[in-house]
């Protein structure tokens, strides 16, 4: 069978490029290294942006299976500040939740699926799997972080950062509906609810050998509260890094969520830019070729990537992040605002209006 689309990568991003594909009325197929459903080490909160992607592509999300968060608090020592998103809420869910619930309707639009199956080369007509060829007008690489695609075709940008986050599960009934990310000193931990009975924590680190309980018990009010809390998942770990490609289109070939730019995970948006960028991508080959697409991936990364190298550098300057926290705390309106433009809700001409009438505010109230 010879597809319009190969897709090589069946994580979130490649299978929602498939239904998005095929929504444009072309043919996809779909391979992928492993075997369904594909687990991956994630935070696996989704942004309210993603979300709306999802149901725009028909995917059911699962209600008994997620959780629906409505913003972010941040803490450190004893500050604390929580932004709520402007709109719809974000949604946390297991990994492999969301990977059953694209994988379903994908089939529904019929992608076809090359699972257990690895892309070995690249041909200018399609691609040599490890069993057989694949003929396809256009090839998309979906291959996550490590992109072998990206490698081959000369389009591998500098590494800006490099961590790691090692992520566990426990049975508990989230306490809160925001996801919680704390600070301390060259380490943060994040919880996201993903499910009624169910959270997600991630640590996020330069020096992961000190192991997830020593990193945990840094944090000690998340430490103490889940303390006897069983856990239901294997501690699984994975590389956070922030990263950029040469170029995200080469000649048939497109680059798409990781394989093109990967974002600190402490931003929380990997899954949600890919997602924008999956439909952009399937927009731009619905009418007949690449070059859309890489006019349209610029925008959709911009305001993360300042994100990113915000809050990296909030990472190792201890001081500047207490300030920028207590500043937060002691302007919440601010927070929500910032959120808003991380989370594509607002534009910067409407954040810019919004401040003005925020310092007003605090003007009449002083
Ligand atoms: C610790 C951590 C926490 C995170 N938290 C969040 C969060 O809370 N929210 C969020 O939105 N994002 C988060 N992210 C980022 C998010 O996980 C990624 O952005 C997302 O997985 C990217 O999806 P993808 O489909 O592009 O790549 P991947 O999910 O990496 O999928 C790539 C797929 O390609 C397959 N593949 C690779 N090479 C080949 C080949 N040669 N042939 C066939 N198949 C191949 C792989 O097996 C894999 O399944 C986090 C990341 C980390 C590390």
């Amino acid at each position: 069978m010879n597809p319009d689309v190969l897709v090589v990568g069946g994580g979130p991003v490649g299978l929602a490029t498939a239904i998005a594909v095929r929504l444009e009325g072309l043919s996809a197929t779909v391979v992928e290294r492993r075997l369904p459903p594909v687990e991956k080490a994630c935070g696996e909160g989704i942004m309210p942006g993603g979300v709306t992607l999802l149901k725009k592509l028909g995917v059911n999300l699962p209600a008994g299976g997620s959780f629906r968060f409505r913003g972010i608090l941040y803490q450190e020592g004893h500050i604390s500040t929580r932004a709520h998103f402007q709109g719809l809420p974000g949604m946390g869910m297991r990994r492999t939740t969301l990977h059953n619930a694209l994988v379903q309707r994908a089939k529904e639009l019929g992608v076809h699926f090359l699972w257990g199956r690895q892309l070995r080369e690249l041909l200018p007509t399609g691609a040599r799997l490890s069993d057989g060829m694949v003929r396809s007008r256009w090839t998309v690489a979906a291959d996550g972080l490590n992109s072998g695609i990206r490698r081959t075709l000369g389009l591998d940008g500098p590494i800006r950062r490099q961590r790691v986050g090692l992520r566990r599960h426990y049975r508990i009934a989230p306490w809160s509906d925001l996801v919680e990310v704390s600070f301390t000193d060259g380490c943060q931990a994040y919880v996201t609810p993903v499910a009624p009975d169910q959270i997600c924590v991630v640590v996020l680190t330069d020096n992961p050998r000190q192991g997830f309980d020593r990193l945990l018990s840094r944090f000690p009010l998340l430490a103490h509260r889940l303390q006897g809390i069983r856990q239901v998942s294997e501690e699984q770990g994975g590389a956070s890094v922030f990263r950029g490609a040469r170029g995200v289109v080469r000649g048939r070939v497109a680059l798409v969520g990781d394989a093109a730019v990967s974002v600190d995970a402490i931003t929380g948006e990997g899954v949600s830019l890919g997602l924008h960028q999956a439909v952009a991508l399937a927009r731009s080959l619905g009418r007949g070729g690449l070059d859309e697409y890489a006019r349209a991936h610029a925008g959709i990364m911009g305001a993360t990537i300042r994100m990113t190298r915000l809050m990296l550098a909030l990472d190792r300057r201890p001081r500047l992040r207490r300030l920028a926290l207590g500043t937060l705390q002691r302007w919440p309106g601010l927070f929500s605002n910032l959120l808003g433009i991380h989370t594509r809700e607002l534009s910067l001409a409407q954040f810019c209006a919004r401040l003005i009438r925020l310092d007003r505010l605090g003007r009449t109230h002083t």
